[in-house]
């Protein structure tokens, strides 16, 4: 760097904006904490794969830390905690605030889907003497990326009785797990002159289960027989079963640190969960907030939020006018004086591929949680966009409270983009702004987020849930 006089570097530091890793920035009993709170975050990320799975964690720590399921009608006052399970794979819960209602809720959202491979509804097949689930990717994916590695399988069945059978397997090291085969290089040529887009199929994405034979001499798909009396013993499910089944197949990798330093987590879903986690941790963290706090915690991000368990259905606007209806409140007016986090991650800049992003205008590592004033492609379309003075308020809102954040926009202008559930909400005539921690890999089966990010994120939500 060129030699400055005196002057110059005083008043660079007076008009420019500072930029400092937070590994300089934190204190070292701030980067202590910040440790433990990620080795929990890993320990959640090792127990829930799946929305389903997420869901039922958070359930579970709410009920035990003294929320109660909301019912339209209700009594509340300050300091009550509320909670809502929409059907198994999305949860909203509220803690009331001492602010009447007429100032709104601070709601935070982030979704707990992610990327992944579903079983179709005819799953089950035999090919060769080798066993067979058929899939349909969910969520955008780079197809290629899924084969050759562990998958555990997870879900639901629905027996034609009614009852229901979970399950989870290939996340113990004990148990088995799944597999999709790629070509070996020396017979791709082939394969090799595909676009990497097609470089494996979707409907070459079919996982292998097993390959053992019922025993008996006379008989064809042995396999296919030897496989479903296993599953009728272990589930008591028969072939119709998976008819009514939701059955995921995700990596089997567990949450781990990365790097010499351990400064950083990979693994699978951190998109979104690693902001899911966060939010649900701030609003534990905050029994007394000032005006009542509100985390939702959605499916069906990665799918477009459409459906019933997606932000584009009215179950957090009905959630929020039953809420207002508690106090006597029109829902309308409860939402109209609503500020919203949209917590979602964002992409980090990657100095593999720096032709994709604009280094003045995206997210890096170390540098906090990311604010994105902005989604969308190609000319902003499809974003909510926030205003100036909701931008300024959380700006403020975050620099009184001393987290660690920076801004960042997702690539180049019309290098592509994507959206987030920011404008579902803010289209209930709600504040809303999009933040998240920087992602590396996003979409992949095994994603880099680096720690004082996560930690900032818990930060700006417990800062935002007091307000
Ligand atoms: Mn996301
Ligand atoms: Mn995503």
């Amino acid at each position: 760097m060129a030699e400055e006089t005196n002057k110059v570097q005083e008043w660079k530091e007076k008009l420019f904006l500072q930029r400092k890793h937070a590994g300089i920035r934190m204190t070292e009993d701030a980067l202590k904490a910040c440790d433990a709170f990620c080795e929990e975050y890993k320990a959640f990320m090792n127990a829930c794969k799946t929305e389903r799975e997420a869901a039922a964690f958070f359930e579970r720590n709410l009920t035990a830390q003294g929320y109660v399921p909301f019912t339209p009608g209700m009594k509340l006052h300050a300091g009550d905690k509320v909670y809502l399970n929409n059907r198994g794979k999305a949860i909203i819960l509220a803690t009331i605030g001492t602010a009447p209602l007429t100032e709104g809720v601070r709601l935070c959202a982030a979704h707990i889907d992610s990327p992944r491979l579903d079983l179709k509804q005819h799953p089950l097949y035999e090919q060769e003497e080798i066993g067979y689930f058929k899939t349909h990717y969910y969520g955008g994916i780079k197809k290629y990326q899924w084969t050759a590695i562990p998958l555990s399988l997870h879900g639901v069945i629905i027996r034609r009785d009614g009852t229901k059978a979970e399950v989870c397997i290939g996340e113990d090291e004990s148990d088995p797990v799944f597999y999709i085969t790629d070509l070996l290089p020396h017979l791709a040529n082939d394969q090799m002159n595909r676009k990497l887009a097609q470089g494996i199929k979707g409907e070459e994405l079919n996982i292998v289960i097993g390959s053992m034979p019922f025993r008996d001499d006379k008989g064809s798909e042995l396999v296919k027989l030897g496989l479903m009396q296993l599953l009728y013993e272990k589930y008591g499910i028969t072939e119709g079963d998976f008819l009514s089944a939701e059955l995921e197949a995700v990596p089997a990798f567990r949450a781990q640190d990365v790097g010499f330093d351990r400064s950083m987590i990979g693994a699978y879903g951190h998109d979104d969960r690693v902001c899911a986690y966060p939010a649900f941790a701030a609003a534990l963290a905050t029994p007394a907030p000032v005006h009542t706090s509100v985390v939702i915690l959605t499916d069906k991000e990665e799918t477009g939020s459409d459906g019933n368990t997606g932000l584009q259905s009215s179950y957090l606007k009905f959630f929020l006018m039953d809420l207002g209806d508690c106090f006597g409140l029109n829902g309308r007016a409860v939402m109209s004086a609503s500020k919203c986090l949209s917590a979602d991650v964002n992409a980090a800049f990657d100095p593999t591929f720096p032709e994709v992003t604009e280094k003045n205008n995206c997210a890096f590592f170390n540098h906090g949680v990311c604010v994105t004033k902005f989604t969308g492609a190609r000319g902003k379309s499809g974003t909510s966009d926030a205003s100036a003075e909701y931008v300024g308020e959380i700006r403020r809102m975050l620099d009184d409270a001393d987290v660690i954040w920076q801004t960042g926009e997702l690539g180049k202008v019309d290098m592509g983009g994507g959206g987030t559930v920011a404008a579902y909400i803010a289209n209930l005539d709600i504040d809303t702004i999009d933040i998240g921690v920087p992602v590396l890999s996003m979409h992949a089966p095994y994603e880099l987020v680096a720690k004082t990010d996560v930690y900032a994120a818990y930060q700006a939500f417990r800062a935002f849930l007091a307000s």
